[in-house]
């Protein structure tokens, strides 16, 4: 089988052996297509991937093989996330479930950017769905990413008329605005690109390329990984008010001054992976078009994976999805 494979700094396809359930139990999916997730470019262009590694998790399959108690069957077409968490351990009992160790060693093999995969029992019975009937394969990819905007969301902890602010508005500044709306929060996004404040305007959703000197939300979700984000964040954040970091910056050197954070009692909080319930929520957000994701993503063939990988990079698209099978 054919799978984009970490070389030299590069990614390559190469031919892999193919995969055989041999008397495991699980699936073996024959993935349809694989969205292109920040975190790849990161890993990638950080170099924190070791060679040979297939990235991707964004996945739209049809299972081939399967020995599981799960329910599914072959033919299915299902969505699935690619950590699971163990649910006892501290972090997990914290809600800190990306940070389990159980979470971090499960993964999807070899990786999304694969002609097939072999899914785990574990993965089939937490964090693996029938992909909804109305909704395409681009569309079905986001099941991961709007999980991650969820928990995000989640960790924030809004109260009944508070007001957020989404800096940044690529594709998860998009869902991130989408989803507050749908958890009827008021909303307002920002980012110094006009086209991108234009984009999240057609989704109804009020935009600018700066608020109002006066505008303060009471929470500001960082989807921007520019380090001039974080003085945004400080300028429109209200005193108490929280800030949660869902992005990278690139070279660590940014950060919150301590004492803003000390006499304005503000809260700074990452948010990194999804946990089950979030993963339910929002594949049930996307089903009822609550969000909104059609026509976001840009087809490339798994070929032309490096391609993709450059223009996401270089903002010439606002995101990706391969398409294998
Ligand atoms: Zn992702
Ligand atoms: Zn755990």
């Amino acid at each position: 089988m054919k799978a984009a494979v970490i070389r030299n700094n590069e990614i390559i396809v190469e031919e892999l052996p193919d995969i055989d359930l041999k008397n495991r139990e699980g699936a073996v999916v024959k993935v349809k297509g694989c969205g292109l997730c920040g975190s790849d470019i990161v890993k990638f262009t950080h170099k924190l991937s070791k060679d040979g590694t297939v990235l991707g998790h964004e996945i739209v399959g049809v299972i081939v093989k399967i020995n599981s108690k799960s329910g599914f069957h072959e033919g299915d077409v299902i969505v699935s996330s690619h950590h699971i968490a163990c649910g006892k351990c501290i972090y997990c009992r914290h809600g800190n479930v990306s940070m389990c160790e159980h979470f971090k060693e499960t993964n999807i093999i070899p990786g999304g950017f694969s002609e097939y995969i072999y899914l785990s029992e574990k993965h089939l019975q937490n964090v693996a769905y029938l992909k909804p009937e109305n909704l395409d394969d681009t569309e079905a990819s986001f099941y991961e990413p709007l999980g991650c905007v969820i928990r995000s969301i989640k960790r924030a902890n809004l109260i009944d008329g508070d007001k957020a602010l989404v800096v940044g508005l690529g594709t998860i500044g998009i869902l991130t605005a989408q989803a507050l709306k749908a958890f009827n929060k008021e909303v307002i996004g920002c980012d110094i690109m006009q086209k991108r404040v234009d984009g999240l305007k057609n989704y109804g959703i009020n935009a600018v390329t700066k608020p109002d000197d006066e505008y303060k939300a009471d929470a500001v979700f960082m989807t921007s990984g520019a380090d001039k984000a974080i003085d945004t964040a400080l300028k429109y954040i209200r005193n108490g008010g929280k800030i949660i970091v869902f992005s990278s910056t690139p070279h660590d050197t940014s950060s919150y001054p301590n004492n803003e954070i000390y006499y304005r009692e503000l809260t700074v909080m990452g948010s990194y992976s999804p946990s089950r319930e979030d993963l339910k929520n929002s594949l049930e957000f996307l089903k009822s078009g609550k969000v909104k994701v059609k026509g976001l993503s840009t087809i490339y063939g798994l070929e032309n994976i490096q391609q993709a990988f450059c223009d996401t990079m270089t903002n010439k698209i606002m995101k990706a999805y391969i398409k294998i099978n």
